[in-house]
């Protein structure tokens, strides 16, 4: 047995004392977790249930001196085609309570699609601007979810960190701790949770009593501004917006500029409706993704001089 398999197997053993046997799994891949639907299997793979099974776990592999990787619905993410080495903890906690004076107390599992019904049902607003973004909170907290309102009545970026008021976390060292919005060091797709090991196990938002009409207007709206101008997720799996935001330039535009709308390589492609998603058309793998990157990257220098930089995260071994 070589000296790899001989540690994915001890540490698969070690896993089994600490956590729930039944939701670990060996080699299990991990495109059907993503919304690119790309990337190879996972050494181990956990599905964590509760905010303590999420804190249970990325304890037990930093104890073990383990790599792992907390995965949400895994849409900002491409997986390499070979995989991941280490550990994988899936974040499914969802449990949620609503308490008095608008808030919300959610795990970091919940995905946002489940909870906005739920807001706008109670009369509270705040997150119905983020309809139709597949995200949990966490991920939503990680990189401080936005989105560019459409209606001309409220035109401007939404950030979630508009109603974050704390988030509990498993630090980098190891502390739970409820922390204030302040410690998150919310940015234009960015936080804290960046630049360190932070764990968010579970988010307060702060909503507001408002008109459910209105709440219903804002879904409407967005969705249909959404259908129109973004490519359909269930039929053209994506990862959304490929490379970062150019202040006042848009690399969406850039990259059609350089004549590569519709540009495929291998089976992924510059989508045709918006130059700044690359769908998988199929069979994409990490590497025509990869490849595809390069090309839009060198086309834009050529032509502008501009150096478009991946939004996306890139994750295990490619
Ligand atoms: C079709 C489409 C449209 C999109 N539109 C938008 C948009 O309009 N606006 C926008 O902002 N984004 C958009 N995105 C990007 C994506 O939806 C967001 O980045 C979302 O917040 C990702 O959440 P996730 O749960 O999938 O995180 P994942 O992709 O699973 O993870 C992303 C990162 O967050 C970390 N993470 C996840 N959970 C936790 C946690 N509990 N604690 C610490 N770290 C954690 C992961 O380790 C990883 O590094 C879009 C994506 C797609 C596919």
């Amino acid at each position: 047995m070589s000296d790899s398999v001989k540690a994915r197997a001890d540490h698969y053993e070690q896993l089994v004392n600490r956590l729930d046997a039944k939701r670990l799994k060996r080699n299990e891949p991990l495109a059907p977790y993503t919304t690119f639907k790309i990337g190879g299997p996972a050494d181990l793979f956990y599905n964590a249930t509760s905010a303590d099974d999420l804190a249970g776990a990325v304890t037990a592999a930093r104890d073990l001196g383990m790599e792992y990787f907390v995965l949400g619905l895994g849409a900002n993410i491409l997986v390499g085609d070979k995989g991941f080495r280490g550990l994988v903890i899936r974040n499914t906690s969802s449990h949620l309570k609503f308490l008095d004076d608008g808030k919300l107390w959610v795990e970091s599992g919940a995905v946002m699609a489940r909870l906005i019904p739920q807001a706008v049902e109670r009369g509270l607003s705040g997150l119905e601007h983020y309809v139709g973004i597949p995200s949990t909170v966490g991920g939503a907290v990680w990189q401080n979810l936005h989105f560019l309102s459409p209606a001309p009545a409220r035109e401007r970026t939404m950030f979630i960190a508009e109603v974050f008021e704390s988030a509990d976390l498993l630090t980098h060292d190891g502390e739970l701790r409820t922390v204030d919005r302040e410690y998150m060091q919310f940015g234009y797709d960015t936080s804290t949770l960046h630049k360190q090991r932070d764990i968010a196990l579970a988010v307060t938002f702060q909503l507001e009593h408002g008109d459910t009409a209105v709440m219903h207007r804002i879904l409407q709206e967005n969705l249909s501004w959404r259908g129109g101008k973004h490519p359909w997720l269930e039929y053209h799996p994506s990862a959304g917006s490929i490379f970062k935001k150019i202040e006042g330039v848009g690399a969406g535009r850039l990259i059609d500029q350089v004549g590569l709308k519709g540009f495929r390589h291998g089976d992924a492609q510059i989508s045709h409706i918006h130059a700044n998603i690359m769908v998988n058309l199929g069979k994409a793998t990490a590497k025509d993704v990869r490849e595809l990157i390069t090309i839009a990257q060198n086309k834009v220098h050529e032509r502008f001089g501009q150096h478009l930089e991946p939004e996306i995260g890139f994750v295990g071994e490619f």
